[in-house]
């Protein structure tokens, strides 16, 4: 069967509504999905068993964590919607993104860029809300050329936009998916651009926090990332997830399902459950 258990729906990121990405899944010939939006699982309230019949559908979300001052998302999997640990993770960190959003729109107008405070206050009420919807404002206003342009210039690592202080402990959200019955996934862990050494220190630290296991396969990914990740697994007695980080049909590199498969060894993190 195939798994892909990393996407986004109109929930955060997302470009489809979550009835229109559980079709594409299974166009694309996926058997085992996962939604990961942001910091929220309302894309789970959204959909019908019609929709979902015959699929198998895996609760999940992306969390935001801070690590060592530097941001990681953790993606739990076979998580407990209807928990008190998720209620509070998604409303803390939900609250969270509407302060981090509000500061980024100030510091925007302070450069003269305009206003962008109501705007997203709007949004942050109804979607959770990040950089791609603040990028997505820049380009309407002109501000910038297009979202990669708003987060080259002002949005991206190290840009005026970039607040992660916001997030709760990377022991805080593992203990939040564990509380709530699932298995902690660190993911994309190349996209970090962390040393091999602190990639250890972060594997380290988020074993000893209970965390289960490494996106070996994420969508944009070389091969031989997915091997090394693979290695790193085995070293540490860590499972192994994989899934597309589809976020819209454009983006033909994260393009739902189409992930390599994993590396030979790994044990999926799907086995322990
Ligand atoms: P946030 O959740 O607000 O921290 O925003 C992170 C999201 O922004 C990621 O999940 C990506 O979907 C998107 N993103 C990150 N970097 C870029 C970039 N350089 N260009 C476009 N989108 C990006
Ligand atoms: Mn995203
Ligand atoms: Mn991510
Ligand atoms: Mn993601």
């Amino acid at each position: 069967m195939l798994f892909d258990l990393h996407c986004h729906s109109t929930a955060s990121d997302g470009k489809l509504a979550p009835a229109a990405l559980v079709q594409r899944a299974r166009d694309r010939g996926v058997g085992a999905l996962a939604i990961t939006d942001h910091d929220s699982v309302a894309a789970y309230t959204e959909l019908s068993e019609t929709t979902t019949r015959g699929l198998r559908l895996i609760p999940g979300i992306e969390l935001s964590a801070l690590w060592r001052g530097q941001t990681i998302h953790v993606v739990g999997l076979n998580i407990g919607l209807h928990t008190g640990a998720i209620e509070e993770a998604v409303s803390l960190q939900r609250a969270a993104r509407q302060r981090r959003a509000l500061v980024i729109a100030q510091r925007l107008a302070r450069k003269g860029l305009g206003d962008l405070s109501p705007a997203v206050a709007e949004l942050g009420e109804r979607i959770s809300i990040g950089r791609p919807h603040i990028a997505e404002l820049l380009v309407e206003r002109g501000q910038a050329r297009s979202t990669d342009d708003a987060f080259r210039k002002h949005l991206g690592t190290g840009r005026i936009g970039d607040i992660k202080n916001e997030w709760a402990s990377l022991q805080q959200v593992v203990a939040w998916i564990r509380e709530a019955g699932g298995s902690a996934v660190i993911a994309h862990p190349e996209k970090y651009q962390l040393t091999r050494t602190r990639l250890r220190d972060l594997v380290s630290d988020f074993r000893a926090v209970g965390g289960t296991a490494l996106e070996v396969v994420s969508g944009r990914q070389q091969t031989q990332e997915s091997r090394q990740l693979a290695k790193l697994c085995a070293e540490t007695g860590l499972a192994a997830s994989t899934g597309s980080d589809f976020h819209q049909p454009e983006q033909f590199w994260a393009e739902l399902g189409s992930q390599p498969a994993l590396p030979e060894g790994c044990e999926p993190v799907w086995e322990r459950w």
